[in-house]
């Protein structure tokens, strides 16, 4: 139990405001899951604080076509975000744009700090996401959605009977390939080491599959700059031979990065970082809850992550009922 600025558990510099407002809800991040707990959370009679530190949304504005949202045929990330926005906006519930750097658990409420600010609230939310680990090559950012994709399962339609690589040595990169491999004529994957970290099982299959070229000790060292894709530029073995690959399509999968930091010390998280909840969105702390991609899962897509936006308000309600 701490308060904001004098204890020293906040290592944060005192002289912030707490607002006087106790909310019921906190909700940190507005992407598809802070979005969606928010509308159950008023539709449920309460009070919400939303945070969020760059524009509502989250990582859907990023994709050109949510095509596999039940009852959404196709609709581009970005539309689909501002729907989901307004539709908690008629509900009363503005995202604050604040980025928030540390939770006190106070028992009774929780204190969510910023840089210049606190705000109380009764039951929290996390709902920060992740991000997909880049390359870092230049012209990455650009090509994203222009034949560049982190996600096999929300792109790989777009790329039926083309030619396509896969980038990474884990299960998220041997899945992806044998997702893809059903769809495309060609399927490249391309891995930096000659062990992979994914499962035997699994590059078994891949080895099976005809259309599947498995590419080891292989870099990625430069993508083609015009939009679309068109190819890489690739270094292979020890004497690092440069070739180039035509490809209508490229899927980087080298793992994520959960936006979790910041909660390290309030919830516990699994070995990969991610806040370690079941289904039930339930955290390590009390009236704290995990929502979307930032929770331990299977399966991070927009259709889990709004189911857990919902489960976890209805969860966090729960909780308000019990203690109140
Ligand atoms: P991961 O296991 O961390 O694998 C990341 C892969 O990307 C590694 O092969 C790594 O190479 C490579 N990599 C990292 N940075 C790179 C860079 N800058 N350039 C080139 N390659 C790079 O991540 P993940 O595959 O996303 O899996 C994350 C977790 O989810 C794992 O626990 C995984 O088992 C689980 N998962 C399970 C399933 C399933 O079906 N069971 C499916 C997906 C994910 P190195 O090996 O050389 O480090």
């Amino acid at each position: 139990m701490c308060c904001a600025g004098i204890c020293p558990l906040c290592k944060i510099p005192g002289g912030r405001k707490v607002a006087d407002r106790i909310y019921d809800i906190g909700i940190v991040g507005g992407g598809p899951a802070g979005l969606t707990a928010a509308l159950y959370a008023r539709r449920a009679g309460r009070s919400v604080f939303l945070a969020e530190e760059a524009l509502p949304g989250g990582q859907i504005t990023a994709s050109p076509a949510v095509e596999n949202y039940p009852g959404v045929r196709s609709m581009d990330g970005i539309a689909y975000a501002a729907c989901l926005r307004e539709q908690v906006r008629a509900l009363g519930v503005e995202p604050t744009a604040v980025r928030v750097e540390r939770v006190c658990d106070e028992g009774k409420h929780k204190l969510l700090l910023s840089a210049d600010g606190g705000q109380r609230c009764r039951a929290l939310i996390l709902a920060t996401g992740s991000r997909y680990r880049r390359l870092s090559l230049p012209g990455e950012e650009e090509l994203t959605g222009h034949g560049l994709s982190y996600c096999a399962t929300c792109d790989g339609a777009f790329f039926r009977d083309r030619r396509v690589a896969v980038c990474g040595g884990g299960n998220s990169a041997l899945t992806e390939a044998l997702f893809l491999s059903d769809l495309c004529a060609e399927v490249f994957l391309i891995h930096r080491r000659d062990r992979f970290r994914g499962e035997t099982y699994l590059l078994e299959r891949l080895r099976a599959r005809a259309n599947v070229r498995i590419l080891t000790d292989c870099r990625i060292v430069a993508l083609d700059a015009a939009r679309p894709l068109s190819g890489v530029t690739l270094e292979q073995g020890e004497d690092r031979t440069r070739s180039h690959l035509a490809l209508d399509g490229l899927f980087i999968a080298i793992g994520r990065i959960p936006g979790t930091e910041a909660f390290r010390t309030l919830v516990q998280l699994d070995d990969g970082g991610y806040i370690a909840a079941g289904e039930d969105c339930r955290t390590s702390c009390a009236g704290v809850f995990a929502a979307g991609d930032c929770r331990s899962k299977p399966l991070r897509q927009l259709v889990t992550a709004t189911g857990d936006g919902a489960v976890a308000a209805t969860a966090a309600c729960a909780y308000l009922d019990g203690v109140r």
